[in-house]
């Protein structure tokens, strides 16, 4: 399998060339260059498999090339047993088909364990073969920092550093961060807010000349196309587990970089019977405006209860441009440039084309937390914020009653215990025994100022063979 830029211009890389590398060198996202197509007799033979053995069937067309069989499958078994449930990824009953899929058992209680627990297996499979090493540097609002270290904490060929806006996490989220011990980790709260850490990995990534050419950077947010390939795995599970093939299914997914839904997009194409993706965003809704008005504009950055999803644009939806403009990289190339500046529009009959493929809607935080009290006194079952935006989308766009309705439960609601409390409700969200502790556990992290070469000396003294 090839995988080329969706700005035409950089050369087309193989699966572990592509894992660790960041953007493109021309700016674009790599996607692959064909997908695996499965016949539905296929897919409706994978009835009954464990999450593990139906993840290789789903991605060992993509890194075949990189990793032997036997590899694969062994390193997917490690990946999702430390989940804390039997089947990884299970589905829990709202109502009449409709559902939610909890995609939150893994180690950091969000979806992002799914891909990051597999990313960091992979890193040192492939950093071992080829005896290198490398510093992963990523910027967090809150999830994936925490989901990143958990799942790069034991790789020998690996250095994490993670910058979070100091003093603007929740304190569940820096806690899970913080309170993860090892040599190779390092948590640097700047003193500054996201977009700031954000600017400084973008900026080092553009240059390394800080590493001396001893090491390089890799990336683990989904700009990393290993992260959107684990995320079409669990589309197939709740479809199989729901009498799919044979019928189709539709899945409304709580956005913000636009990642997760793509994957669902991807397993569509792929065979899986899918009838509806909904597009589920809160009130930073550039996605729900360019779905509803063909205009892509970015609006100032609004702090909700849902903070995974306060986006101001969607890096990923680049990857869905490339498909709509017929794989034209200058094409995008050109709109991307021209978004930066302003609000831009697509062809008519592109945009109609993505109204075929998406609905969308866009959730405040009143409807949010009237979502989470009304399924709490209709089943007592508590929603995280994310996820009851994709449960209000889902009730809003909905089609056809007849096609189940799965909305993917994207974190845990003992994460978000503020949201859960502003929607009236006095039921207090406990976390899971494995996290039980999580407020007595030793912290380590350095603040730093909010400069770049503040933050890029402190990596180049304090990795591993600095
Ligand atoms: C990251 C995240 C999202 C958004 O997912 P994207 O792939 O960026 O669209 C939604 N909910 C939660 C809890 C998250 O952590």
């Amino acid at each position: 399998m090839r995988y080329i830029s969706t700005r035409g211009e950089a050369p087309a890389l193989g699966f572990e060339d592509v894992l660790l590398t960041g953007l493109a060198t021309d700016g674009g996202l790599y996607v692959p260059e064909s997908l695996p197509h499965f016949s539905v007799e296929e897919i409706r033979s994978w009835r009954g498999l464990p999450y593990a053995e139906l993840a290789y069937k789903v991605m060992y067309p993509f890194v075949e090339d990189a990793i032997p069989a036997d590899d694969f499958r062994k390193m997917l078994g490690e990946t999702y047993s430390v989940f804390s449930h039997q089947a990884v990824a299970p589905l829990v009953q709202l109502d009449t088909n409709e559902w939610v899929m909890e995609l939150f058992r893994g180690p950091t209680l969000a979806f992002k364990d799914f891909a990051l627990q597999l990313l960091g297996r992979l890193l040192d499979y492939v950093l071992e073969k080829r005896k290198q090493h490398v510093v992963i540097m990523g910027a967090t609002s809150g999830d994936t920092g925490s989901a990143a270290i958990e799942g790069c904490r034991r790789c020998e060929h690996v250095d994490i550093f993670i910058l979070h806006p100091h003093q603007r996490v929740s304190e569940v989220q820096r806690r899970q961060m913080t309170t993860v011990q090892g040599d190779n980790i390092h948590n640097i709260a700047v003193k500054g807010n996201f977009d700031d850490c954000q600017r400084m990995v973008k900026e080092s990534f553009g240059n390394q000349s800080f590493l001396g050419g001893k090491t390089q950077l890799a990336a683990v947010n989904s700009i990393n196309w290993a992260r959107i390939m684990a995320q079409i795995v669990y589309y197939f599970q709740a479809s199989l587990a729901l009498g799919g093939p044979d019928r189709s299914m539709a899945f409304s997914v709580p956005t913000g970089n636009f990642g997760d839904i793509f994957a669902g997009y991807l397993a569509k194409k792929m065979g899986l019977p899918i009838s509806q993706l909904v597009i589920a965003t809160n009130c930073n809704d550039i996605l729900h405006r360019f779905m509803s008005g063909n205009k892509y504009e970015q609006h100032q950055l609004e702090h909700t209860l849902s903070p995974s999803m306060d986006i101001m644009v969607s890096s990923n939806f680049e990857r869905l441009l490339f498909d709509l403009h017929g794989r034209d990289g200058a094409a995008v190339k050109d709109l991307l440039e021209r978004a930066a500046k302003g609000p831009v529009s697509i062809e008519d009959y592109r945009w109609k084309h993505a109204r075929k493929l998406f609905d969308s809607d866009a959730v405040d935080d009143k409807a949010t937390c009237d979502t989470i009290r009304d399924i709490y006194e209709q089943n007592e079952y508590l929603l995280d914020p994310h996820t009851a935006i994709g449960v209000r989308a889902a009730r809003n766009c909905r089609r056809d009653s007849a096609v189940p309705m799965i909305t993917l439960g994207t974190a845990h609601p003992a994460k978000f215990p503020d949201a859960i409390a502003e929607s009236g409700l006095v039921v207090k969200p406990q976390l899971p025994a494995h996290m039980a502790d999580l407020f007595e556990r030793e912290e380590r992290y350095t603040v730093l100022d909010n400069s770049v070469s503040e933050v890029q000396g402190f990596i180049a003294k304090h990795w591993k063979n600095a």
